[in-house]
């Protein structure tokens, strides 16, 4: 078991792409973290610099307390699964996961022996004697897996392992993984976009955005209480309704969050308050789960809102209401640029402000900042639907008239730049 540190860590590409941008995080000894986040957010090029496929360009890590920014592949004792495990076509199953064994010239008897009760394990004893070519693809991770894990090392390195496989095989492997690695006791570090995969196998979930750390917690830490308007909209099955409010303070009886047609107020007493009326005057970002709202009676006195339901939409365990509300949704805020950043920091001195053109030099991305840029309220939204979970009974038609009630305390409030304004502790 290995504790792996990544301290400040940076990559730079050639051709000045900035990929992972000062990057610190740990993982315990033992420990199963998911890195997740967007496709090209950093995350495999994260991975291959702990596995030490990839040249750290800044900033250190550390496995099991030694510096290992030189260290040759070889001598971390890592182990990694990829996307699609390339298999020898001309070994057995048996010949496969035994390879790593026998080029360590291991005494024959134990690796038959190793090789028979990890091929129980995953479920691929009978084909011990068959060639991969014959076998399913679920088959084939199993036992790109079990070469993996074979010689037990001490870091265990997946970058999306089961993105090939269809939606059952990838259920049933994803427990499988999870129960094989815990029993092992190996440090791994796992690499997906899914978010399911991300909560249901992780101690701890990292999450990137164009190569920034957003947020590192337990699931449950990471979906109730994010830490960024990124992760909150990211970690969401439904779309998070995420809108920008005026903040008040009303003669100082309570502060208020203005939606222009809509307000919601919170006493004083709200541990939340004093932080939100230090925005008095300012703007917010209000994120809203559409399972934080329900609809309730026109004679509710609580926090409400109220619309006019546009469509409904059956998701088979759910429906889900969106509703014409006249308030103004914001774009997910993205991280600032990061030449910005370094050039505004304390000890910047602009170290990083060559390195970044690329990044900021292709079209989506050119338009991503602009959208940043902009006020939330200035026209451009990413929707103007207010979506309200209803269960599994629709209670509102198109057209209706509807009350929604707002659950305040799952009401998550962020800075213009996305950050929690009431920052979680973890
Ligand atoms: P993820 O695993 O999150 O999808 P990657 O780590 O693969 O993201 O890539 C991060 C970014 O770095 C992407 O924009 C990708 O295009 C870029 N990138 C990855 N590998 C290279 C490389 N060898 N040279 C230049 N750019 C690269």
């Amino acid at each position: 078991m290995s504790s792996v540190v990544l301290d400040k860590v940076t990559k730079v590409y050639p051709g000045d792409y900035l990929a992972v941008d000062r990057l610190s995080l740990r993982a315990q000894a033992g420990e199963f973290l998911v890195l997740l986040g967007p496709s090209g957010c950093g995350k495999s090029t994260l991975l291959r610099m702990i596995a030490g496929l990839e040249e750290i360009t800044e900033g250190e890590l550390w496995l099991d307390g030694q510096m290992a920014n030189h260290l040759a592949p070889r001598d971390r004792d890592v182990a990694m699964v990829f996307q699609s495990g390339a298999l020898y076509p001309h070994r057995t199953v048996r010949g496969n996961i035994a390879f790593p064994l026998e080029i360590a010239k291991s005494d024959p008897a134990m690796v038959r022996e190793r090789v028979t009760e990890l091929s129980k394990a995953l479920h691929i004893d009978e084909t011990l004697e068959r060639r991969p070519g014959t076998l399913s693809g679920g088959q084939r991770q199993r036992v790109a897996m079990g070469r993996a894990i074979v010689r037990q090392p001490k870091l265990f390195l997946m970058d999306e392992p089961l993105s090939n496989l269809d939606a059952g095989m990838r259920t049933e492997l994803r427990m499988e993984i999870s129960a094989l690695v815990r029993s092992l006791g190996v440090t791994t570090i796992y690499v997906t976009h899914d978010q399911v995969e991300a909560l249901t196998l992780a101690d701890r979930i990292a999450i990137l955005n164009r190569g920034v750390l957003q947020d590192v917690g337990t699931p449950a830490q990471i979906y109730n209480d994010p830490a960024t308007a990124f992760v909150a909209a990211f970690l969401n099955s439904q779309q998070l309704n995420l809108l920008a409010a005026n903040v008040r303070t009303p003669q100082n009886q309570y502060v208020m969050l203005d939606f222009g047609p809509h307000r919601l107020t919170m006493p004083w007493s709200d541990p939340r308050a004093y932080a939100i009326s230090q925005h008095t005057g300012g703007q917010v970002l209000v994120g809203l789960r559409p399972d934080g709202l329900a609809p309730v009676p026109e004679s509710y006195d609580g926090p409400s809102f109220y619309g006019r339901v546009r469509a409904l939409e059956y998701h088979g365990h759910e429906w889900l209401a969106y509703l014409e509300s006249g308030m103004s949704f914001a774009p997910v805020p993205e991280p600032p640029d990061p030449a910005r950043r370094v050039n505004g920091s304390k000890n910047g001195s602009g170290r990083l402000t060559g390195l970044v053109k690329r990044l900021f030099s292709q079209p989506e991305q050119h338009q991503e900042q602009e959208r940043v840029g902009q006020h939330p309220n200035s026209g451009i939204h990413r929707r103007s639907d207010l979506i309200v979970r209803l269960g599994n009974h629709p209670v509102w038609r198109a057209g209706d008239p509807a009350k929604v009630g707002v659950d305040l305390s799952r009401v998550m409030i962020f800075t213009l730049d996305g950050a929690r304004i009431d920052p979680p502790r973890r």
